[in-house]
């Protein structure tokens, strides 16, 4: 694991703390999540719910998210074998890809990934097979569907899917997802979903989020991940879970088993609670978000950005060419003095550099003045 090094949010983290910098580079929010949650989280830690839950986890956390599947995607889990808790997505990434890769197995991804998926890849003993998204002519980010297509060989064992996807806030469209439905079912390959972002297509997205599964056939070889750390605003309480056919998600739970065991007692019943608030709770948490990202769209457009579209997620990409800048992670490594505000280089989640050498990442799941702080900083450099 040594190639692996120092991830990039734990550098760009502690470069914050060390100068004072305003962080947009580690998306996490800056406020706490809905109370509801904080209550039954503090009641539970009251009430004695301090000892190893249940290695699915418990049964109200389960049908918890059975029942939001069935609420906003209409897909339907059993609680009880096709539903179960994990350390986050991180955790729930890292065992599916685990307990369904054999060594040299093939593992196909689109670049720039989540940091994690090429370290859990690696520990499989398996190989990335990255297709890259590259902003195109309109701007939104694309790829090349005979690229896709070539990736699929005989030792493909499963795709992973980001959407909307971290880094680019880009939201698959039907007819990708239809294409990716069909190489799977073509070649015999799993999917294994991460929709940790699922509440946060913006209502500007060239499409709605869809989930893998519920295409046609998906269901089936789908193993769909999510997470409460970004609905909820609660990304330090590591509460994920995994959803899918009982044989995928037993494959997983194997893994998690020795990983983790369990976790997050207390936590569950809480993050059960947030499942379960109102339509109203998310739709407000989708607009307050969609509200922050044009704050800040307006802000890096000000201050001389080349500023991509961003359809979902925490975050927003920009291109440093108009400022001068020629390589990203110079840029981020150096903005703190320049500036007082930390981003994230695109660059360390692509496996070709080149693709997002001038690419960088600033988040904007932070409180309005701390966005408008930001911006007034790089507005001035
Ligand atoms: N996947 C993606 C795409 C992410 O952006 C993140 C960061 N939150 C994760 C997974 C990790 O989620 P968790 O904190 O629930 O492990
Ligand atoms: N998912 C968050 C991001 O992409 C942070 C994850 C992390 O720090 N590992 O910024």
């Amino acid at each position: 694991m040594r190639a692996f090094g120092t991830t990039i949010f734990a550098e760009m983290s502690a470069l914050a703390v060390r100068t004072g910098a305003v962080n947009l580079g580690q998306g996490f929010p800056d406020t706490d999540g809905p109370p509801e949650m904080l209550e039954a989280a503090a009641e539970a830690l009251r009430t004695g719910h301090n000892q190893y839950p249940p290695g699915p986890g418990i049964p109200a956390l389960r049908a918890a998210i059975a029942a939001h599947q069935q609420r906003f995607w209409d897909l339907a889990y059993d609680p009880d074998g096709e539903v179960i808790v994990t350390a986050g997505a991180t955790e729930a990434v890292a065992a599916a890809i685990l307990g369904l890769c054999e060594p040299g197995d093939e593992v196909v991804c689109f670049e720039p990934y989540y940091d994690s998926y090429a370290a859990s890849i690696a520990l499989a003993g398996a190989v990335r097979r990255p297709v890259t998204l590259r902003p195109s002519a309109g701007g939104s980010y694309a790829f090349d569907p005979d690229a896709l297509r070539a990736a699929f060989g005989p030792r493909t064992r499963l795709v992973l899917l980001n959407s909307p996807h971290n880094p680019t806030g880009k939201v698959f469209t039907r007819d990708e997802l239809t294409l990716i439905a069909e190489l799977c079912q073509e070649h015999g390959v799993y999917a294994v979903t991460d929709e940790v972002y699922e509440h946060l297509a913006f209502t500007d997205a060239a499409a709605p989020h869809i989930p893998l599964a519920t295409l046609p056939g998906m269901r089936a070889r789908t193993l769909r991940i999510s997470s409460a750390g970004k609905t909820f605003s609660c990304t330090g309480w590591k509460i994920g879970w995994a959803s899918g056919p009982a044989d995928l998600v037993a494959a997983t739970l194997r893994v998690k088993q020795f990983l983790t065991f369990v976790n997050g007692a207390p936590l569950q019943p809480a993050v059960a609670v947030a499942l379960g608030l109102p339509d109203s709770y998310y739709e407000g948490f989708r607009a307050s978000l969609q509200e922050r990202r044009d704050q800040l769209v307006a802000g890096l457009t000000d201050a001389g950005f080349g500023v991509l579209p961003s359809e979902g997620t925490y975050f927003v990409t920009t291109d440093i060419t108009p400022l001068g800048g020629t390589d990203g992670m110079e840029f981020c490594r150096t903005l703190p003095e320049r500036c007082g505000v930390v981003a994230v280089p695109t660059q360390v989640f692509y496996d070709d550099a080149d693709a997002g050498r001038t690419l960088v990442r600033f988040a904007f799941c932070k409180r309005e003045e701390v966005i408008a702080d930001a911006v007034d900083r790089l507005r001035q450099s």
